[in-house]
């Protein structure tokens, strides 16, 4: 047994405390939040959010790359989000490699280079300076006025706003 056979018996239960109802598929807050794929983020639970209130795109180090672009731009142009939330966090496992050595090592080990960047990093403040640049910069995606970029602390859950303009 996976323990995946354990949460689709964990699914079962879930499903059976709620009565069937359908949502819109456009996130009510109209917000879209970018994150990491980090384990010990529950965006629901640390922002106090609820299902059907926001997009929560993630990816590892809740980097700002074609693919978050691509979905943006379907979450504004086409389900009505206005707001961009992005959070990075203290402790992510992009900060414990480097874009050469993670791409030799893969290439080492299939013969292959990547084709895609491995947008490591070792500041997650500049990061998310850098994640919230490249949304506002971008012009698939309509709505870049509120654009805000967060650290979040794993260990005391608190967030840290980060500010791109000077101060
Ligand atoms: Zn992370």
């Amino acid at each position: 047994m996976t323990f995946i056979d354990e949460l689709i018996t964990n699914n079962r239960a879930y499903a059976d405390g709620y009565e069937p109802r359908h949502l819109d598929v456009s996130p009510s807050r109209r917000l879209a939040i970018v994150t990491c794929m980090d384990s010990r983020l529950d965006v629901f639970a640390a922002l106090g959010l609820g299902d059907g209130e926001a997009h929560i795109l993630r990816n590892a180090g809740g980097v700002i790359t074609d693919d978050v672009i691509r979905s943006l731009a379907i979450s504004q142009r086409k389900l009505g989000t206005r707001e961009v939330m992005l959070i990075h966090h203290t402790d992510c496992g992009m900060q414990k490699l480097t874009d050469d050595s993670f791409r030799a090592e893969l290439q080492a080990a299939t013969g292959v280079a990547p084709a895609f960047a491995i947008e490591s990093f070792t500041d997650a403040e500049a990061d998310v300076r850098q994640s919230i640049l490249r949304v506002r910069r971008s012009d698939f995606i309509p709505n870049r006025d509120v654009v805000r970029g967060f650290v979040y602390d794993v260990d005391t859950h608190r967030l840290h706003e980060v500010s791109v303009d000077s101060d």
